[in-house]
């Protein structure tokens, strides 16, 4: 099901309810690191960028962003620095629970931000059953106008028909 608002189509039965879903507290975590990060890169002179925020299987949060180059192919994205730093705080582990990820936008009926494939394939080989949270926010002159869309699905929703190395 889906409303269409001029020509932007907004999936409404992605739509995150948090009396629905009870992961309420990490949600509202996560934003709240969104905005630290975002205003720690404002008050430094940079611009807006995405960041990602992932929870561990034992509830910490770990926090990623975008790396930048001048030569594109050797960035990469906030979801997988999220999670490499989830792994490279706690090498015993090697899953985590929920991901929350939120890019910039120009205008509130732009679609959320969601994970690119390279990035849905790590989560997938890392994690096929958590929660990915999707929202964005728009830089104002005094701060953000901040998740006014979030949408949630499974890992497993966002990579189907995951592509399996042969063993
Ligand atoms: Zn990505």
């Amino acid at each position: 099901m889906s409303d269409t608002q001029s020509d932007v189509t907004i999936e409404t039965d992605r739509v995150y309810v948090p009396a629905m879903i009870g992961s309420e507290k990490f949600v509202e975590e996560a934003k709240e690191r969104v905005v630290e990060q975002l205003r720690a890169r404002r008050d430094s002179g940079k611009h807006d960028t995405i960041v990602a925020v992932v929870q561990s299987t034992s509830d910490t949060l770990y926090t990623g962003t975008t790396f930048e180059s001048s030569q594109p192919q050797f960035g990469f994205c906030a979801e997988r620095h999220a999670l490499h730093n989830l792994f490279h705080t706690n090498p015993e582990l090697d899953s985590f629970e929920r991901l929350f990820v939120a890019g910039a936008v120009p205008d509130p009926n732009e679609p959320v931000t969601r994970p690119c494939g390279a990035c849905r394939h790590a989560l997938y080989e890392t994690n096929p059953e958590a929660t990915v949270y999707c929202s964005h926010f728009i830089r104002e002159s005094e701060g953000w106008n901040a998740f006014s869309t979030i949408e949630q699905y499974t890992v497993a929703e966002l990579y189907p028909s995951a592509y399996q190395p042969a063993t």
